[in-house]
């Protein structure tokens, strides 16, 4: 037998047994007639003693030994004098009998402990020792908690999970495809999924009414630390169901991880706000509710007084920060800096101060008098020592650039605990977004999903009018899903292709195989699918999902540690019937 136990099984009622431990030396101290090592494996770490009194070869060997041999120690439980209630073995040490070095190890290139030396790149580089530290063991056992739970909950609700094809075909619509090169038909790709959306329609109308599958997805596009090339969705589809059936049992799955995995029990039904909402209190359509400070818009009230920025500009909106009326002239100079960054694009910020004596001072002075600025005050009913920030210009960017500055206040007055969570719906997007260079119309979510009934009308007379059956679930600011009711109908779907600018020959040609299926008895469905990383990323704390993936890219979409993308040989090239040419800049 290798081993009696892991490294982390052992207690106090545990003395005097007789057990053998494997795992790796994490770390070891020579203190005067003894040896201690740290006997680390996934479980835990468990202290091995040498004495070197009772048994002075056997200490001279565990001296030899570096850090990350992995050995096998036996020997008895003993209780420690000396104890260490940070640790779960903390009562207990091993008076080591027997020691066999099952391997050993170059030194690490970095520590493998809690807190370690090692940089971002050498870590990724080196990412089977990353591995061995305890905070991404965490966040791998707690992926794979989460993933049972989540397919506890939809095994229980009669979901089968199903498989969809890998190499599939590249379309035009979404973010960019990964591409794979057919060896049997030269000059042709297959395209790897940016997800299995049409294969689980296609389920849908094969009469697989509840469909789920924990799905690897691949997108090309500019990476941030919540992107990787390659993601995993908990990729869902229903049949016979409406929106609100639909947000029912996802808002189901959703509390049942934050039970089962947190202990968290979301009594309450998640707010939904319409997308309209959402832009106008928090100018963002993923906002983060886990605090107020609502934006409120000023444009009406703070026109007219000769103010020429406020007068020019579409849209006049602010925030109410509570108990920020002492704010100094340096820290409202940085957080005009703070908007003027050009990631937030804003010309400046206005304030004003409702002191704790009640009057009002404010940056604008010149051009309103205090009852002015008191009905800005009455606005946000503000109170006396709150700060009211405000910012003018074009409404949308204007209210993104609120939106920045609202997360940047959370931030500073530290109001967005990772220990709370705020779940809820956005619901009603638009169907359509218009993109100035392409000069035509986007799918917002994508292609396949319904408009609102009522606003069908509007799909050929103000498409950008038209609201679609879509939602997002959103936690902490974070978007961990987004899904919307399906077009099951032929023409219908033909329509929405028309209205993106394709010809139906083209979307015939792109999507026909989806279209055909809707002729053979489509029913109604609808589905959603969560970004699984995002979703362990927050349970866990992390802000990068890197963190919760066990092989993860770097922003440069490299791996590091297998060194690729990288070229392949002349050979496989002409197998592929592929020559690359480069092209000149
Ligand atoms: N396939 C969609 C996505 O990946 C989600 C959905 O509509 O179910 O965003």
């Amino acid at each position: 037998m290798y081993r009696t136990h892991t490294c982390g099984e052992l207690r106090i009622q545990d003395v005097n047994k007789h057990v053998i431990l494997c795992g790796w030396i994490q770390r070891s101290r020579d203190l005067g007639g003894m040896t201690f090592i740290d006997l680390r494996d996934r479980y835990g770490i468990t202290q091995l003693v040498f004495n070197m009194e009772t048994n002075a070869g056997l200490c001279r060997e565990a001296r030899k030994m570096g850090r990350e041999f992995v050995i096998q120690a036996e020997g008895s439980v003993a209780e420690r004098s000396n104890k260490n209630p940070k640790m779960p073995t903390g009562d207990i040490e091993i008076m080591v009998e027997k020691l066999v070095v099952l391997n050993e190890s170059l030194t690490p290139p970095f520590t493998i402990e809690t807190e370690t030396d090692g940089g971002d790149e050498l870590r990724m580089k080196y990412r089977y020792l990353d591995l061995r530290r305890e905070p991404l063991r965490n966040n791998l056992w707690l992926r794979h908690r989460m993933a049972f739970e989540a397919r506890h909950y939809f095994n229980a609700r009669q979901f089968i999970e199903i498989e969809t094809p890998v190499l599939i075909k590249s379309t035009p619509e979404g973010a960019r495809d990964y591409v794979v090169p057919s060896r049997i038909n030269p000059g042709q790709f297959y395209a790897l999924p940016q997800s299995p959306q049409t294969f689980k329609q296609l389920l849908m109308v094969a009469g697989y009414d509840r469909y789920v599958q924990i799905v690897k997805c691949f997108r090309d596009e500019d990476l941030r630390a919540d992107r990787q090339p390659e993601f995993t969705q908990i990729d869902c589809e229903m049949s016979f169901v409406g929106q609100d059936d639909i947000l029912t049992m996802f808002e189901g799955m959703i509390k049942h991880l934050f039970k089962t995995i947190k202990g968290i029990e979301l009594k309450d039904s998640f707010l939904r706000l319409s997308y309209e909402e959402a832009m106008e209190q928090y100018g963002n359509d993923k906002p983060d509710i886990r605090f107020e400070m609502k934006i409120a818009e000023l444009t009406a009230i703070a026109r007219g007084k000769g103010f020429g920025v406020v007068d020019s500009a579409p849209y006049t909106g602010g925030i109410c920060v509570k108990g920020c009326s002492s704010y100094s002239r340096k820290q409202l100079d940085e957080l005009t800096e703070f908007v003027k960054r050009p990631q937030i694009g804003a010309k400046g910020l206005l304030y004003v101060k409702y002191e704790t004596d009640q009057s009002i001072k404010s940056s604008v002075d010149k051009f309103y008098a205090t009852d002015d600025l008191k009905k800005w005050v009455d606005c946000f009913n503000a109170q006396p020592g709150d700060l009211i920030l405000v910012m003018a210009g074009e409404k949308l960017p204007t209210l993104r650039a609120l939106s920045e500055l609202r997360l940047e206040m959370g931030n500073r007055l530290n109001i967005r605990s990772k220990e709370v969570f705020k779940p809820l719906w956005v619901i009603d997007f638009p169907l359509l977004e218009w993109d100035d260079e392409a000069n035509r119309f986007f799918a917002m979510h994508h292609p396949f999903t319904s408009p609102k009934q009522e606003d069908i009308s509007l799909l050929d007379a103000d498409p950008g009018k038209v609201r679609a059956n879509a939602y997002d679930c959103v936690i902490n600011g974070v978007e961990v899903g987004g899904g919307s009711v399906r077009i099951h109908n032929e023409n219908l779907q033909k329509k929405m292709f028309r209205v993106l600018g394709f010809s139906d020959e083209e979307a015939e040609r792109q999507f026909g195989f989806l279209m055909h299926a809707f002729r053979y008895g489509a029913p109604p469905h609808g589905g959603i699918a969560f970004g699984f990383d995002r979703l362990v990323s927050l349970f866990a704390g992390e802000d990068s999902i890197r963190d919760v993936i066990a092989f993860p890219k770097n922003n440069a979409a490299r791996d590091v540690m297998i060194d690729t993308p990288s070229e392949i040989s002349d050979d496989q090239m002409k197998e592929l019937s592929i020559r690359i040419e480069r092209m000149k800049d």
